[in-house]
């Protein structure tokens, strides 16, 4: 007499039952509300500070307050937050989503306009008062 097996049954039912997982890559899940996805400043709010560089544990921030250049390796970058929470400017953020996959270690490098230095200011102001 045919029997059926629970295999055969568990077989039986994932056929008719809806998928619990999803056929990735062709259907990608949402970020959840706080992802802390890609690292990005906005850059014409940064002051150049570098209090990011010095909170991160990861050391993968540089700043360049001579050029107004603000470098983030996205490679080494562990998505803990602390650089955004100690920015007193509160420019830098985390996107929802993440990079693609890369082979190339490409560096986030954002331009922005360098502060003023106090030296020069002072210089200008003189040249200026004749
Ligand atoms: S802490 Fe904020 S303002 Fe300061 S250098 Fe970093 S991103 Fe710019
Ligand atoms: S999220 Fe964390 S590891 Fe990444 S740059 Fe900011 S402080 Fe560094």
């Amino acid at each position: 007499m045919f029997k059926i097996t629970p295999m055969t049954k568990n077989i039986l039912k994932n056929l008719i039952t809806k998928k619990s997982t999803r056929p990735y890559p062709f259907v990608i899940r949402e970020p959840f509300e706080e992802s802390r996805g890609e690292l990005y400043n906005d850059i014409d709010n940064c002051i150049f500070c570098s209090t990011c560089a010095r909170k991160c544990p990861s050391q993968c921030i540089t700043v360049d307050k001579e050029k107004g250049i603000w470098t983030c390796d996205p490679f080494v970058c562990v998505f803990c937050g602390t650089c955004m929470e100690a920015c007193p400017t509160h420019c830098l953020h985390h996107k929802r989503t993440w990079r693609p996959v890369s082979g190339q270690r490409e560096m986030i490098e954002m331009q922005g306009t360098p502060p003023k230095s106090k030296k020069k200011a002072a210089a200008k102001k003189e040249e200026a008062s004749g």
